[in-house]
């Protein structure tokens, strides 16, 4: 049994994912009402090395030597990445040890630090979440709690693409009645238009949220929202059509791709 690694599980955007988790369950600087892995428990903004590179890194080249492989090594799990210190030595040593693609999933809270922007460059893809246009919105489905504002977010998020030459997406999970009506979109389509990401990702809630009041918007809503976007935004298909039918019912807890 591994502590810091998961699956490879069938994700959404990445096919066979091998997830490794740097922060411990529920340490996150956001505290989404849409979260499938609960309420978070620890909400700090505090960088440090949560858990040891080393141990991580044990793991991997055990998985590696016992034969493992994937599609992609993806930075996910049950919190933010990012807030792991060591995050850019981790992804360091996984290039010294294999050749398979590197992503990172991340809610965009510490883009505005060039410290961070500098460690995550060398994967491969960057999945990054934009989920409001004001605080307000950040607020609501977010909760960041003020410790970061919307400005911040977006400032990082342009920096990075600046920096980042490789896959960036930019992924908008809805929620019905917070966030999906036309004037939420064009409000956010325009953030997007001034950021120019590779591709834009419509998410919403296919899993237990963290706040009952999550509510999924209906596929017929969002393809109507993905032709807001210039170019069209992608719908993400629901996990159901990716599993195998006897793979429907034991989705991993861990390897939240949503955020
Ligand atoms: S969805 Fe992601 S960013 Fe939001 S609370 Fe959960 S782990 Fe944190």
């Amino acid at each position: 049994m591994y502590k810091y690694l998961f699956g490879p599980v069938p994700s959404r955007r990445l096919g066979r994912s091998l997830g490794v988790d740097l922060v411990p369950l529920k340490v996150c600087s956001f505290n989404c009402v849409f979260c499938q892995a609960g309420v978070t428990t620890d909400q700090t903004l505090e960088r440090k090395e949560y858990v040891p590179v080393a141990d991580v890194m044990s793991e991997l080249n055990n998985w590696l030597q016992a034969g493992g492989s994937a599609d992609i090594i993806t930075f996910s799990g049950s919190g933010e990445p990012t807030l792991h210190s060591g995050i850019g030595d981790v992804i360091s040593l996984i290039r010294k040890l294999t050749d398979t693609s590197i992503a990172l999933l991340t809610n965009s809270s510490l883009l505005h630090l060039p410290e961070v922007r500098a460690a995550i460059i060398g994967v491969d893809i960057i999945k990054a979440s934009l989920s409001a246009w004001d605080n307000a919105s950040l607020e609501k489905v977010n909760r960041v709690d003020g410790a970061v504002g919307i400005v911040q977010i977006i400032d990082g998020i342009k920096n990075l693409r600046q920096e980042f030459t490789k896959t960036l997406w930019l992924e908008i999970f809805l929620l019905a009645g917070i966030n999906d009506d036309d004037e939420s979109i064009k409000r956010i389509a325009g953030i997007v238009e001034s950021i120019g990401p590779d591709r834009v990702h419509l998410n919403t809630v296919v899993r237990p949220p963290a706040e009952k009041g999550a509510m999924p918007v209906s596929p017929v809503r969002l393809r109507e929202i993905a032709q807001i976007f210039d170019p069209t935004a992608d719908v993400i298909p629901s996990v159901d059509a990716v599993l195998g039918e006897d793979e429907v019912g034991k989705r991993p807890v861990l390897g939240n791709d949503d955020c």
